[in-house]
């Protein structure tokens, strides 16, 4: 059955998030050959909508207004609703990242519908769209069909593949003026406080450290490590409580939840908080002095060691590479 899927892309200084592309290919699966908007919400995000085409969206609607330059729930579900009435889809698609969970329960909180949120996958089985998402801080995945009404959904960034970009793909982009009004609050400066290269929820590679790292500059090893890799540094909530690290790099239950091809967790006991952040990771290296560490329980690749002996090792043969 074609269906018209909505796909929100997510801006970030400028740029689209890589989430975006892979929403456009879940949107796709929903959609079942039917019609992928995507839907760019800020001050000046037109430009974007190419590239957004170029990833597989066949129409793109653009909101522009001064007021949207930031996020606010009040400003972005204004936006978005005034786009889902204007185009009437059958399904929504967005990103599992902090706007995508912000924003989508109020969504369907205003629309009266369900939301399967978080979901790693998405596929066409036996007539339906199913859903996976891990349930249960990640011990196991739930199977979800929706067998009435809209289908809206978040995804977990870094799971589903986005299509191959074509740069010959062409589309619509077209603006619809929506009136922001009554904003309960107004973001006037965003303040980075970690200096993020890399995007730590969508890194392809993540080098985490706990309170085994022992202080602040102990992370100096990490993040050389990470940089040969092109990676992203992360932390376990021992790590942050000590003031090793800022907290927005905490991985785990009340933390970021990532899926990197590659984790490296360096001083982490693998508390069941940490686990919930990060077992879902492709391949999982663990470097601890304790052999009965927990980490040892989810890592595919276990080194029994010094993480001060065992990091700079592997950032010198990593660099070899
Ligand atoms: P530790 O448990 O102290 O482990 C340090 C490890 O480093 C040990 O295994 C030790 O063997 C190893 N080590 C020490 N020195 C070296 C060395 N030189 N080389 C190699 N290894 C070494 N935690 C999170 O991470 N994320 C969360 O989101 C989170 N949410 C929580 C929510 C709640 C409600 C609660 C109660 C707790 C939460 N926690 C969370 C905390 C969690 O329970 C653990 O306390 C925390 O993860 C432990 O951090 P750690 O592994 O860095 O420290």
């Amino acid at each position: 059955m074609a269906r018209k899927v909505l796909v929100v892309g997510e801006v970030r200084e400028g740029g689209l998030r890589n989430v975006s592309f892979e929403a456009i290919a879940a949107g796709k699966l929903i959609a079942e050959g039917g019609e992928v908007v995507a839907v760019l919400i800020g001050d000046s995000v037109k430009e974007l909508g190419n590239a957004m085409i170029h990833y597989g969206a066949d129409r793109v609607v653009v909101v522009e207004n001064d007021q949207l330059k930031n996020y606010t729930t009040d400003g972005y579900s204004q936006a978005l609703l005034a786009v889902i009435h204007a185009e009437n889809p059958e399904g929504i698609v967005l990103g599992h990242t902090a706007l995508g969970k912000d924003l989508s329960p109020k969504i369907a909180a205003k629309l009266q519908s369900g939301l399967v949120s978080d979901c790693v996958d998405v596929e066409v089985a036996g007539g339906n769209i199913v859903f996976t998402r891990p349930i249960y801080s990640g011990k196991a995945f739930e199977k979800k069909i929706i067998t009435d009404g809209l289908i809206f959904a978040t995804i977990r960034p870094n799971n589903i593949t986005p299509l191959e970009k074509d740069e010959s793909r062409a589309g619509t982009i077209s603006t619809l003026d929506v009136e922001i009004k009554d904003l309960r609050s107004v973001i006037k400066e965003v303040v980075r406080k970690a200096s993020e290269g890399v995007d730590l929820t969508e890194a392809k590679v993540v080098v985490a450290g706990g309170r085994g790292v022992k202080s602040a500059e102990g992370f100096n090893i990490l993040r050389e490590l990470a940089d040969v890799l092109g990676g992203a540094v992360g932390a376990s909530r021992g790590a942050c409580d000590a003031e090793y690290c800022d907290y927005s790099l905490q991985i785990g239950q009340t933390g970021k939840v990532v899926t990197p091809d590659l984790y490296i967790a360096c001083g982490i006991s693998g508390a069941i908080q940490h686990l919930a952040g990060m077992s879902n990771s492709k391949v999982i290296v663990a470097i601890n002095k304790d052999p009965e560490a927990n980490i040892f329980n989810v890592a595919d690749y276990g080194i029994v060691g010094d993480l001060f002996e065992v990091v700079p090792l592997l950032t010198e043969e990593f660099k070899k590479i």
